[in-house]
């Protein structure tokens, strides 16, 4: 118990997991919380100061599973291990102790295993430092050896959080209240440190010793608070992998200015990377364009989306290897067939380098590795104007120039079986023929089962048995296994002389002879040396392939990026997506845009999406800086806005717009309001929300800004929400200058709209149809002239005298000039009797059940009696 209290107290937050046997055993408190949150049975074990101790208890060869659901429901788990064979303590004394150990902290942001980890999802470790001089965020991918810097300014923290999504966020104590709603935006779990952890001269050394430089120059100029946010960062990473810290790649610096700031809630607005009604990929950009192949792939796409960039430049590299791929079609179909047989390179090898990987690691190295040696040759071998993205990625995945790994990848062939185990402790994944001294354990083995096979007729005939059997199992190795009649010849002499009785059961009798044991020792033996070699060979095959470590990253960084450019085309191909021009400008001029997302679901009903223009232009030139855009609900405003925002995230992205023509002046910050949802949670109502974002949109956006802003200004009294809206829309116009699109129920907006020298309007046409109203989709210059709102009650089904009474309470507001005047509530007659006068009456009913095609004269005349009939007993009152 000291031990496993000692060990406890290292790691307090943690739950503790005892490895004792075959079992990792929970105590105290640990079991008491985690054994409903895993579903097993809570138990008892010995007393300490006078209570019974609860304990629960995993297998330790079922341990992932188990520690998947810990983490998920928000635990972190210290794994205690037995660090020496139990024989060995037993040497020391009977009553000696195993030696234990904490070998790893598993958390929500160090997790590494193929089986905790969602395969087309980065899983981020950040840390942030917050100083006078700004803020920075370190972050890390331990499970791919990703690492960045990024500082921001200290107002834009919470936004570059939210756009790494880290699955853990590292923080100073102090720092605990800024931190707390960033982490909670972000879904990730809050991890606090003492802050002498991210003292910048430690944090220096620290980062010199992890990297084994003498100087940091070599990665850039880092800031005192960057430093002490790297710092913050490895020394967790050290702490949760007690020492056998993952190989993590030199640290990439970069500002937020290099990426688009889409704040949290504008990334639910446009549903990113997760639709908001389901909460998860399902309905949300990024599962509707991703046509990757691989994992890494997928994470790439999904880490480029979630941070389009702002250089012009650099959206143009990708766009290039995109472009390449439309046209090459053939290229693009065999680099994305080579890909498919790629693994997830850059997991393989973390798990390798850590000493928890498995033959299947190696497999996916060797696949990897090779499909990318193929798809090197597909984008190398274009001739001149290949472009530069790719060929990049043609020479990152070329073997040519690295005779090491060019030789771990052919050796991997040769080496592995067909067939491999999960795990490297089951043997059997080296291929016969690889290594001599494996194949001659193995002959030695598999000789002896040859002869300890031939003796089972041979002691058929020495004893006279016909049907004595050969058999093996754990605990008595091979042995003779016979009836009991049948042993009663072995139990006598001369026989007994021989074989040596071990174990009577029901019905059998075991016997063994000195000659089986012998053999059966030396198959054992055999069997352990021959596993031993295995697990030496794979040794050396994991040392080689961390040797490789800087090539195997760079190919499986080039392997994502073909994999998304490739990805793109493909998309494009299908969505008739095409290239957007970037430029410095500060317009937006689309051509026929359409919402991919509503689009897909639009068509997979059988329906068509209308296509729509959009142009803005903050200078006022090309197009108004301001639109505001009417018309009745459900007539497709929040479509066309979204479209819009989206628009500018895929171009910048470096991904193939959903529309006929797109030119794009760069935005360096995207805000979306549409369909703002209560925020109850944090203790905040609809109209509260959307005031505070607003807020801070009014607050935020310059030149380079796009703003999309649906309905502002509901949920409050008419007159207040229409000054608020009112006064909105014109800040944007005068004094934040950016590009805006503006929808609004309020229709003194439009004359706004025209009033202002940058401002237009334009509506979502509907029609009327047969007294029923028809949307079109269609946005057409000018002011919507009515909002239909009652049609559109009526398509949603209220009743129909709820929809008459509505119509006459309209016609009145209309003819008092729009004032809401309390005499109306007098004037008005009574719903009652509106609601006696719109109702269907029996005979109505009746007569609309009524097919007359299909009648005979006689059942015509019938019908006549019956509707008199009811229409007499109904009374001449209400059957006028
Ligand atoms: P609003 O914001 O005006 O209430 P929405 O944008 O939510 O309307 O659109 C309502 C529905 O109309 C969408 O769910 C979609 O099915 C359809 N829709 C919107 N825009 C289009 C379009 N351009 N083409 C075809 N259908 C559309």
């Amino acid at each position: 118990m000291a031990q496993y209290l000692a060990a406890k107290a290292d790691h307090p937050d943690a739950i503790l997991f005892f490895r004792m046997g075959d079992f990792y055993e929970m105590f105290f408190e640990d079991a008491q919380r985690a054994a409903p949150v895993i579903g097993i049975a809570l138990t008892q074990r010995g007393q300490h100061g006078g209570a019974p101790i609860p304990m629960a208890g995993v297998p330790w060869h079922q341990a992932e599973a188990y520690l998947a659901k810990l983490i998920r429901a928000g635990f972190k788990v210290a794994v205690c291990e037995q660090l020496e064979d139990p024989a060995e303590a037993k040497k020391r004394g009977s009553k000696s102790i195993v030696a234990r150990g904490v070998v790893r902290v598993v958390t929500p942001g160090t997790l590494t295993e193929e089986g905790l980890l969602d395969a087309r999802a980065a899983n981020r470790l950040a840390a942030c430092v917050v100083s006078n001089e700004g803020a920075a965020i370190a972050w890390a991918d331990v499970s791919t050896g990703a690492f960045e810097v990024r500082l921001a300014a200290a107002s834009e923290l919470e936004d570059a959080v939210v756009a790494l999504a880290p699955a853990e966020l590292l923080a100073v104590e102090s720092d605990s209240a800024r931190l707390t709603p960033a982490a909670e935006y972000a879904g990730a779990a809050l991890t606090l440190r003492p802050a002498v952890k991210a003292d910048a001269k430690t944090a220096a050394r620290r980062i010199k010793s992890a990297f084994d430089v003498s100087v940091l120059d070599g990665f850039g100029d880092f800031t005192e608070t960057e430093l002490s946010a790297m710092g913050l960062l490895l020394d967790y990473i050290e702490l949760t992998q007690a020492g056998s810290a993952p190989k993590l790649a030199p640290p990439r610096r970069s500002t937020t200015s290099a990426f688009m700031a889409i704040d949290a809630a504008t990334r639910g607005a446009l549903e990113i990377e997760r639709g908001t009604r389901s909460g998860a990929r399902e309905g949300s950009l990024l599962a509707c364009v991703d046509r990757t192949v691989t994992a890494a792939g997928g994470r790439l796409l999904s880490e480029r989306l979630a941070q389009p960039l702002t250089d012009v430049t650099a959206i143009n590299a990708r766009l290039d290897a995109v472009a390449f791929f439309v046209e090459e079609r053939d290229r693009r179909r065999g680099v994305r067939e080579q890909l498919k047989a790629a693994g997830d390179l850059a997991r393989a090898l973390t798990r390798l380098s850590l000493g928890r990987g498995g033959p299947r690691d190696l497999a996916q190295l060797r696949d990897g590795l090779a499909a990318g040696e193929r798809a090197s040759a597909l984008c190398l071998g274009v001739g001149g104007d290949a472009p530069h993205e790719l060929v990049r990625a043609g020479e990152a995945l070329s073997l040519l120039s690295d005779p090491a790994c060019a030789t771990l990848v052919q050796s991997l062939e040769r080496a592995l079986a067909a067939d491999l185990p999960l795990l490297t402790r089951d043997g059997g994944f080296i291929a016969a023929g690889f290594d001599a001294t494996l194949d001659d354990t193995r002959a030695l083995r598999d000789d002896s089962r040859k002869v300890i096979a031939a003796l089972q007729a041979k002691y058929a005939e020495e004893t006279g048995i016909a049907g004595l059997k050969l058999k093996h199992n754990n605990v008595l190795g091979y042995h003779i296994d016979c009836t009991t009649k049948q042993a009663e010849a072995l139990l006598r002499p001369p026989l007994n002389a021989v074989y040596i009785h071990r174990q009577t059961n029901a019905g059998s009798v075991r016997f063994t002879t000195n000659e089986l044991v012998e053999l059966d020792a030396k198959i054992a033996r055999a069997g352990q040396s021959a596993l031993a070699r295995e697990l030496e060979l794979f040794k050396d095959f994991a040392a080689q392939a961390t040797a490789c470590e800087r090539k195997i990253r760079a190919a499986a960084d080039a392997l994502a990026a073909l994999d998304v450019a490739a990805a793109s085309a493909e998309w494009a191909e299908e969505a008739n997506a095409v290239r957007p021009e970037v430029d410095q400008s500060l317009a937006l001029l689309a051509d026929g845009a359409r919402h991919p997302v509503v689009e897909a679901g639009v068509r997979r009903e059988g329906l068509g999406f209308t296509p729509n223009d959009a142009r803005l232009d903050a200078e006022g030139k090309s197009g108004p800086r301001l639109l505001v855009v009417t018309g009745p609900n459900m007539a497709g405003k929040s479509t066309y806005l979204r479209q819009i925002a989206l628009l500018a995230i895929l171009a910048q992205a470096g991904y193939f717009v959903p529309a006929r023509k797109l030119r794009l002046g760069v935005v360096d910050r995207v805000f979306a309001r549409v369909g703002a949802s209560d925020d109850l949670a944090r203790g905040r109502s609809t109209f509260m929300t959307e005031m505070v974002e607003t807020a801070a949109i009014l607050n935020q956006a310059g030149a380079r800004a796009l703003v999309v802003l649906d309905e502002i200004g509901r949920g409050t009294a008419t007159f207040d929400g229409l000054a608020i809206a009112w006064s909105v829309a014109e800040h944007l116009h005068e004094a934040n200058q950016c590009r805006a699109v503006f929808a609004t129920h309020y229709h003194e907006l439009t004359r706004l709209a025209d009033k202002l020298e940058a401002g237009a309007n334009a509506h979502l046409r509907a029609k009327e149809w047969k007294g029923d109203l028809v949307f079109l989709h269609e946005v057409a210059p000018g002011a919507a002239d009515r909002s239909y709102g009652i049609q559109v009650a009526k398509l949603a089904g209220l009743p129909r005298s709820a929809i008459e009474r509505a119509k006459a309470v309209l016609a009145r507001l209309e003819a008092s000039g729009g004032g809401v005047k309390v005499e109306i509530a007098d004037e008005l007659p009574l719903f009652a009797q509106v609601q006696a006068e719109t109702q269907t009456s029996e005979v109505e009913a009746k007569l609309a059940a009524i097919n007359p095609d299909g009648l005979s004269p006689k059942e015509a005349l019938e019908l006549l009696y019956q509707l008199k009939a009811v229409a007499g007993s109904a009374g001449s009152d209400s059957d006028r």
